[in-house]
């Protein structure tokens, strides 16, 4: 695998002003960007910013942030950018050829945070550019892995994780000597229903799945972190980023999100990165890389905390798990499956047409019913991901209509 290495220390070095864009600007992880590019203007241009259908937000971030390139993906909301641009100065665009217009604008930082595999085209599209990618979209890696790493090498793209748990461990790994790491610990909140019953899980609504007891996230990755289909995905994420075995990485749930991931060493040393739950420290840490950069996030304040404490993921109540462990062990095109299996899983429960426990259940169900083969070009994975999206559908019709 190619790009299991640690980035070169000369790449993605701050020369100037940096030439930025946001992949999902109008996003949890967006905004927290903006957030840090907003308290030092004049060390960013920004090149291009991105939604999905929030056109309000977009045309205010485009009002403060004047990007050369504004882009709705909804083609519908096209002449809404238009309109509501006029006298901005900014170019409006839509739909997928806007999106890969956004990403191959010049920038230099690409912050990847569309969520789900829409976000794949625009984040391959940037990395052609051998851009520095700050990489939040998992789904990305998870449903191409192989594909996505040798074209960010092939390009001389530099690929920084934004998930605080890849970040975290991206901070303590030897890369030097990957040979010495014994494991990779990746943490987990353990969601909003880690102490809840079994039988009651069934009747989990929305509302109560979005609702994460420490971080502030989009819809999608709330109800995965209730699932705990997302510390499934980060396995697989964790899997392609760091030069491990996929049974070098174990799950620990940790409630309090302090201590966002850990390396453990042969010599029984352990290296973690612990931090105040805060989306801005990864992303800082990506914005200013090589150097670090002030971050406006609290300072952790472990006499306050008092206690951490430390528990062995239930399987049982959390079969996303398994399931997730499951299909890298297959590799092939079984993570692509998952992955979208799950987005349209996860779609129709924030949509009330299935219950919560039939998300994983019909991830099981997909996964089970579609033939794996190795998917060896985008278009392929496209393919794959198409297919797997319509047979659970058909699961989710079949659900809804019991
Ligand atoms: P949000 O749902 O808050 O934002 C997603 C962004 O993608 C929005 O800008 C949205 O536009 C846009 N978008 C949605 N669908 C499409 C589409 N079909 N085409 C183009 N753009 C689209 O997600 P988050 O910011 O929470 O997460 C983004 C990614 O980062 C996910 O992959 C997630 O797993 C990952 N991540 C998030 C973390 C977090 O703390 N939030 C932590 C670690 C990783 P619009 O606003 O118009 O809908």
């Amino acid at each position: 695998m190619e790009m299991k290495t640690k980035p070169a220390s000369g790449q993605g070095a701050q020369h100037g002003v940096r030439q930025i864009t946001v992949l999902g600007s109008t996003g949890s992880v967006g905004c927290s960007t903006l957030d840090l590019i907003r308290r030092a203007p004049d060390a960013y241009r920004i090149q291009a910013l991105t939604a999905n259908r929030n056109l309000d937000l977009l045309i205010k971030q485009a009002f403060e942030f004047k990007p050369g390139l504004a882009v709705i993906a909804d083609d519908s909301l096209y002449s809404d950018l238009k309109e509501g641009l006029a006298g901005s100065g900014v170019r409006a665009a839509s739909g997928a050829g806007g999106l890969i217009e956004a990403a191959t604008r010049p920038a230099d930082w690409v912050m990847a945070a569309i969520v789900g595999v829409a976000g794949l085209a625009p984040t391959l599209a940037a990395a052609e550019r051998g851009v520095t990618l700050a990489l939040a979209n998992k789904e990305c890696l998870v449903c191409a892995g192989e594909l996505m790493l040798s074209k960010v090498a092939r390009h001389g793209a530099t690929l920084l994780p934004v998930d605080s748990e890849h970040n975290a461990v991206f901070q303590v790994f030897d890369f030097e000597q990957s040979e010495k790491v014994e494991k990779i610990i990746l943490t987990a909140s353990g969601g909003p229903f880690r102490e809840m019953e079994l039988a009651a899980m069934k009747d989990v609504i929305p509302a109560q799945a979005v609702a994460h007891p420490n971080w502030d996230m989009g819809a999608k990755i709330s109800v995965d972190s209730a699932t705990m289909m997302n510390k499934g995905l980060e396995l697989i994420e964790a899997f392609y980023l760091f030069p491990v075995r996929e049974d070098q990485i174990e799950i620990l749930v940790h409630p309090q999100s302090v201590v966002h991931s850990l390396v453990s060493y042969v010599d029984g040393s352990v290296l973690a990165q612990l931090g105040t739950p805060d989306m801005r420290t990864p992303i800082s840490f990506t914005l200013g890389w090589p150097e670090r950069m002030a971050a406006p996030t609290p300072s952790l304040d472990l006499e306050k905390i008092g206690s951490l404490t430390f528990e062995t993921p239930d399987f049982e109540r959390f079969p996303a798990l398994k399931l997730a462990r499951d299909a890298l062990k297959s590799s092939g095109a079984a993570p692509t499956i998952l992955n979208a299996a799950n987005e349209i899983a996860v779609c129709a429960f924030l949509a009330d047409e299935i219950g919560f426990m039939d998300i994983t259940r019909i991830v099981a169900e997909t996964l089970d019913k579609m033939p794996s083969g190795d998917p060896a070009s985008i278009d392929e994975v496209g393919a794959y991901d198409q297919e797997a999206r319509q047979l659970s559908q058909d699961f989710v019709e079949k659900a809804a209509n019991l």
